[in-house]
């Protein structure tokens, strides 16, 4: 660095030297000063003694008002401050800076000048550094070649990781450790990361301390086409297995285990606090071996009770990556290296669900679920200090303050966003790993005590957070799917109301993001901030270049697909410009169609009259079933594909690549499911055809008593529950009732779909698409189109048609036509 310094001095003092020669003679770099060093230090001191004197200054809201009330102070912090002002401008101008500040206001002027000053120390300190590259020898214009691998951690300070005023009286600020350029730790994972629009399938397939084993379709890796038996037999084999083992598949491993888990008597008395060892005397180990690990787990097996916290990273990655788990004992600290050792952790499952060891954490609810995601590991017997916390009514739940309560410790939670994924792990992140779990097991003992002193040590306070404890470990794991109406999800939390061709725009930039952090292994923040996304939608820009100038920074796979989005941003400025009013829309659901007028309609975007319609046909088909033909129904019912209650959505993408690899799940299901659907699409449409015919009949009777006009209003009146599989809802919700189908009543309406399969071309049974497709397209805008859906809104006509295989057709719809 010093040799650097003095090569950019003497590189400036050359240019400097062609209008001042005499200087050089002198022998000094600069004038008055014998050599850079020397400059170096007298700046360094001038700038010191004036922030000392500046923070020696009365300040501002306590002294500084009352200072002020004396001219004299007055008038001398006035013209410092002007002088103060000028020198600045100068420098500003001579850098070529902007310097004037337009605003004259006090309050908003100080703003001004604010930005002025950091705007130009930016040009002022790039400058500088291009001139000590240039001096090294490198070249700015060249796009630096990035060595993969770890990078010194950077220290961002701004405003949003500035502590607040009560954290003392100067400002602190907290430290966010980030590597630009680690290399991404999905790479080397042996088992590719399965993004799929698919739900998740635990990933478990040895199962210790099992009280029921394990479902042979989980053990069993045999699949049937390596069976020495026809290609339609072991199709038969498959879908047979699938029938028997579709709960199991997705069932929570461990749930008869944790049904059957009582807590043990002596959990419930009350123990001697035991103090933890301080940190420095602890042993300390990082486990990146699967030797070690196997080791690790023996000694875990051995105790009755250890802690565990875990470390995780979620913005390069569409899931998230679980990067460190911290595991101590009263003896010892470890840090596993999750990253090297995904594929083995499963192995820690032997300790992880023995009922007779207790796992401790503290608020487990992510832990949970990303064990499994990850790993494949379950807790069986978890004590979670958070419900503890929670219990006895603690000021705060959070670990900094349970640590400050009962190891008087000051932690903060400067690392916890982090980025975890560095490696090797700088000692700072080490340290605060382990805090994380060093003081848990005496925290545990500690409120145990409390919570029995609480109720006169009966146990009951204390057998309620066992108990929450367990409800947080039957916790699953559910994916994020992507519907056709996940969207509305998030533009219902945004606070402004968009017309029909932002919504339109937002639809499409979401599927989009979605899409592409699904293929990239990208979050969706990483590939397009919702803020971004939003700023897209509203603005619409007509140019790409608006595009980007919506983001700041531009995402990196927005730059890439910049015209991409732009067709997205002009198919929605083609919708007819319609304003959506929110209450309707996004707060009642797309379905409520009591709210619903002929002008709301309008307002619809296609999508939405589809739900709409879907809904008003399922009441009106309803209604004209007798009895015989609801028992109908229910036996069709019970004919249907049983791995489909198992899918989210009809319109669930299915990621190509996953559903085409023969080693993956994905493939063995899809197969069978195909197979299955189109069966059960066969039957549908012949006992839909059937309905329909005594529909008519019925609706010919009713249009006889001149009532089917009246009934518009009637029908759409809402009944209870009716929300069904219609309404869209978070992902977790769909997928929790998706999964247990045994639980929830069929609603009339899931039953019951009353497409006109008479109307549709059956070709897409065969793979092929029709060019006259009476099919419902949600890209096609027609006003036509909408007066004909209110015309069938009103008469109650059923006659309109719906596509057939909706299942076929994915997020398709939202991409722009080429
Ligand atoms: P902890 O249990 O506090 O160690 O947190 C575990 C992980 O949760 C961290 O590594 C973060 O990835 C994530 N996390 C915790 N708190 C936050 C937060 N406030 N915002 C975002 N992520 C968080
Ligand atoms: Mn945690
Ligand atoms: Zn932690």
């Amino acid at each position: 660095m010093k040799s650097t310094k003095n090569r950019y001095s003497a590189n400036s003092c050359r240019q400097d030297s062609n209008s001042e020669t005499n200087e050089e003679e002198n022998g000094e770099l600069c004038p008055g000063f014998k050599d850079v060093d020397a400059f170096v230090k007298y700046g360094l001191g001038a700038v010191l003694s004036a922030t000392k004197a500046s923070a020696g200054l009365p300040q501002a809201g306590d002294e500084y008002d009352f200072y002020r009330s004396f001219p004299g102070f007055q008038e001398f912090c006035e013209s410092q401050g002007d002088g103060l002002l000028h020198c600045m401008s100068q420098i500003m101008q001579h850098h070529g800076c902007r310097s004037h500040v337009r605003d004259q206001n006090k309050l908003t002027g100080l703003e001004e000048r604010f930005d002025l000053v950091v705007d130009s120390n930016d040009v002022i300190l790039e400058r500088a550094g291009i001139l000590l590259d240039e001096a090294d020898g490198v070249n700015r214009n060249q796009q630096p070649v990035m060595p993969a691998g770890f990078q010194p951690p950077k220290i961002v300070v701004s405003s949003w990781n500035r502590k607040g005023p009560g954290s003392g009286s100067r400002s602190e600020t907290f430290r966010l450790l980030h590597a630009k350029n680690v290399t991404r730790p999905q790479l080397k994972f042996k088992e590719r990361i399965d993004n799929s629009n698919t739900p998740f399938i635990p990933k478990i397939f040895i199962k210790p301390n099992a009280r029921k084993p394990l479902p042979a379709c989980k053990t069993s890796r045999e699949r049937p086409e390596d069976l020495d038996v026809p290609a339609a037999l072991a199709d038969l084999i498959h879908q047979q297995r699938t029938q028997e083992h579709v709960d199991d598949m997705f069932a929570h491993p461990y749930q008869y285990e944790l049904d059957h888990l009582s807590t043990q008597e002596k959990l419930l008395s009350k123990p001697e606090p035991q103090m933890y060892k301080p940190m420095a005397e602890t042993k300390f180990s990082f486990i990146d071996s699967l030797e070690d690990l196997v080791a690790l787990n023996e000694k875990l097996c051995k105790l009755s009770e250890f802690a565990v916290d875990l470390e995780h990273h979620s913005y390069r990655s569409f899931l998230g990556l679980t990067c460190l788990m911290q595991i101590s004992t009263r003896e010892e600290d470890f840090i596993i290296d999750t990253l090297e050792l995904r594929s083995e952790m499963y192995i820690l499952n032997e300790a992880f669900t023995d009922p007779s060891i207790v796992k401790v954490f503290h608020g487990a609810d992510s832990d949970i679920e990303w064990l499994q995601r990850d790993f494949g590991l379950y807790v069986v017997n978890l004590f979670d200090t958070h419900q503890a916390s929670r219990a006895l009514n603690l000021a705060r739940h959070s670990l900094d303050h349970l640590l400050k309560h009962f190891c008087s410790v000051d932690s903060d939670k400067r690392y916890q966003l982090a980025d975890w994924r560095i490696r090797p792990l700088p000692d700072e992140m080490v340290q605060y790993a382990r805090t994380d779990t060093h003081y848990l097991l005496y925290i545990y003992d500690c409120v145990k005590v409390q919570l029995l002193d609480f109720n006169h040590s009966q146990p009951g306070l204390l057998q309620s957070v066992w108990n929450k404890s367990k409800d947080i470990s039957l916790k699953k794991y559910v994916k994020p799917i992507y519907t056709e109406e996940s969207y509305l999800e998030l533009q219902r939390k945004q606070k402004k109301s968009l017309n029909t061709q932002q919504l339109t725009a937002f639809r499409l930039l979401f599927a989009w993001r979605d899409k592409l952090a699904r293929q990239e292994d990208e979050s969706t923040g990483f590939v397009l901030p919702t803020h971004m996304m939003n700023k897209i939608s509203e603005e619409l820009p007509k140019e790409p270049q608006g595009i980007i100038a919506c983001c700041n920074p531009v995402p990196p796979l927005v730059r890439q697909q910049v015209n991409e989005l732009h067709l997205l941003v002009q198919q929605a400025r083609e919708m007819p410009l319609l304003k959506v009013r929110k209450h309707e829309v996004m707060l009642f659901g797309p379905h409520d169609t009591s709210r619903v007028s002929e002008s709301d309609l309008l307002h619809l975007s296609p999508g939405e009259l589809c739900f709409i319609l879907k809904e008003v046909e399922t009441k009106d088909a309803q209604k004209s079933l007798s009895v015989a033909q609801m028992k109908a129904r229910q036996i069709t019912e019970s004919f249907q594909n049983p791995f489909r209650m198992y899918l989210p959505s009809k319109d669930v993408h299915v990621n190509k690549n996953a559903k085409f690899d023969p080693s993956s799940k994905i493939f063995e299901i899809s197969k069978r499911w195909k197979l299955q659907s189109i069966e059960q699409q066969q039957k549908e449409m012949e006992a839909k055809k059937k309905a329909k015919e005594e529909a008519k009949e019925q609706a010919r009777k009713a249009t006889g008593n001149g009532e089917s006009a009246k009934s518009g209003g009637k029908k759409r009146e809402r009944v209870d529950g009716e929300v069904g599989e219609l309404t869209p809802k978070p992902s977790k919700k769909l997928m929790k009732s998706a999964e247990k189908p045994q639980k929830t009543e069929a609603t009339p309406q899931e039953s019951f779909k009353p497409f006109d399969y008479s109307q549709s071309d059956l070709k897409v049974f065969a793979g092929t698409k029709s060019k006259d497709s009476t099919q419902f397209d949600p890209n096609r805008q027609d006003e036509g189109f909408k007066k004909k859906v209110f015309a069938c809104l009103i008469s109650g006509n059923r006659s309109m048609s719906f596509l057939a295989g909706k299942s076929d057709r994915g997020f398709r719809h939202n991409w722009p036509k080429r």
